[in-house]
């Protein structure tokens, strides 16, 4: 750390002073290779061959994003972005192992055994995010679908954060930064590249990264760029369910999950994701929901840091629960105050279907896991029963695990829920002989563990250290 702030403090006497956006001139303060803190060999070697083709088929090819911004921090990266000027078919025609992805945007997948490197062409004025809303983009009421494409200027100010925005050149290990990134690296600052306003109202998806990078890197979102989130933060009803579904396991899983909640709710962002919930923790039983949330949110993150699988159904079963059981428990009253009121096991599975079905609406969350969610949240009261005729069947449950640890946290608010954790704890303790031996848990990727990200699609466990 000592090395990278005494690198980091060199940069700042290479400053070169920038020019206005739009001047054609460069803007970058380039930081050669003997000045920076960068080395091939801290790189996935898989991206260092997709810019050296890249490079040697004549295109400019930079690494750029995370990736970069992690190793500058000292970080372990999650993944590696190539940005480069020859278009996607360009690409592909160099690439065997690739795939096009993106409807108007579109980006390279090129697929190696272990990873994916993402490649995407240099993005224009005109390539922003609004695909997803179904617009064209438009300016001074001119279409700017032309422009999908740009410089590598213009792609720095297409970027959202300037701590996102520094290029690493395989040519010459050359670092280019057109933002002030590596300055507000330095300084743990999140700064909106251009005008908030502007930018969250073309993604509306921005709010969250600036709280996620906060969270992860422990960095805080400067003013102007924290500012106007509040006012701003139902612009994130326009995104697509789906999408947020990834967010918020980005937001959860990769260990930082405690500063995730805490940011979230600070910014009124998490009453965007969980409404529901959101509402119970400003209720009267808020103190206990949320110690919960941050009990569940703190062994996250912890599992993550030794190494732990994490789930992504437990995270959300856990997430939602307050709203689960706060509908169960209103429900429970109903019927008892009624002759002919609903049986327990009713009531379960009508709070489940609102508390699943209200939560899909703003992250649509795959059936697969709202199922797993559906078997999680019965066991908790399957556990409640300790029934000895019935416990040596349930331990050997794929979710008993699961369960038991569920009931941990809800144990540690409620010291009756200890003693069955104890119960349960001690039959299984005894019982070991009875569990089936499992097949190995397969990695995020379906099996092959590395730097491969969750991108899209079903991704349930999330294992090993996630570059934090
Ligand atoms: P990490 O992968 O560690 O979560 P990241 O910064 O690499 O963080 P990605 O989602 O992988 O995030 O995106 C790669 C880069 O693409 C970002 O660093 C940023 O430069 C750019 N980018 C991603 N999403 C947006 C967005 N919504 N608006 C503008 N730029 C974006
Ligand atoms: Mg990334």
């Amino acid at each position: 750390m000592a090395i990278l702030k005494s690198i980091l403090n060199l940069l700042k006497l290479h400053r070169r002073s920038g020019k206005a956006s739009g001047t054609g001139e460069t803007r970058a303060v380039i930081i050669p290779r003997e000045k920076n803190p960068i080395r091939k060999s801290d790189i996935s070697q898989n991206a260092v061959r997709v810019l050296r083709v890249l490079n040697d088929a004549g295109y400019e090819a930079y690494l750029v994003g995370g990736g970069i911004r992690d190793l500058i921090l000292g970080r372990h990266p999650k993944d590696f972005d190539v940005t480069t000027n020859a278009t996607p078919e360009q690409v592909k025609r160099l690439f065997r192992n690739c795939r096009i992805i993106g409807r108007r945007f579109k980006i390279v997948h090129v697929v190696f055994a272990e990873e994916i490197i993402e490649v995407a062409t240099f993005r224009g004025r005109g390539g922003d995010e609004d695909e997803e809303k179904g617009k064209r983009a438009e300016r001074n009421g001119m279409l700017v679908r032309d422009n999908l494409y740009g410089t590598l200027e213009e792609d720095a100010d297409r970027r959202d954060f300037t701590i996102n925005s520094v290029y690493w050149s395989a040519k010459d290990g050359s670092l280019r930064d057109f933002h002030n990134g590596l300055r507000d690296m330095r300084e743990g600052r999140i700064d909106i590249i251009g005008d908030p306003d502007r930018r969250y109202h073309e993604d509306p998806v921005r709010m969250l990264r600036a709280v996620r990078f906060a969270a992860k890197l422990g960095m805080t979102i400067t003013e102007r760029t924290d500012e106007p989130i509040y006012a701003l933060s139902h612009l994130l009803d326009e995104i697509a369910p789906a999408r947020l579904f990834e967010e918020v396991l980005k937001l959860f899983v990769y260990g930082h999950a405690v500063r995730s909640l805490e940011e979230l709710r600070k910014h009124h962002l998490f009453k965007e994701l969980f409404p529901a919930v959101d509402a119970l923790l400003d209720g009267p039983d808020g103190g206990n929901y949320e110690k919960f949330l941050n009990e569940v949110c703190a062994s996250t993150d912890k599992r993550i840091q030794g190494g732990k699988p994490v789930t992504a159904t437990f995270m959300y079963a856990s997430l939602m629960w307050p709203a689960f059981i706060a509908e169960f428990n209103r429900l429970r009253k109903a019927a008892r105050g009624s002759q002919k009121g609903k049986s327990p096991a009713e009531c379960a599975e009508d709070a489940m279907n609102t508390a699943i079905g209200e939560q899909c609406r703003h992250t649509a969350i795959p059936r697969v896991i709202t199922t797993e969610i559906r078997e999680l949240w019965t066991l908790e009261f399957e556990l409640l029963r300790m029934d000895r005729e019935k416990a040596a069947k349930i331990i050997t449950m794929r979710r008993f695990r699961s369960a038991l640890d569920f009931m941990l946290y809800r144990g540690r608010l409620d010291e009756r829920l200890m003693k069955v954790y104890n119960w349960w704890n001690d039959f299984y303790e005894s019982h070991l002989d009875l569990i089936p031996q499992r097949q190995p848990r397969r990695g995020p990727d379906g099996g092959r563990r590395g730097g491969r990200r969750p991108r899209s699609g079903v991704k349930r466990i999330f294992g090993g250290k996630q570059g934090n």
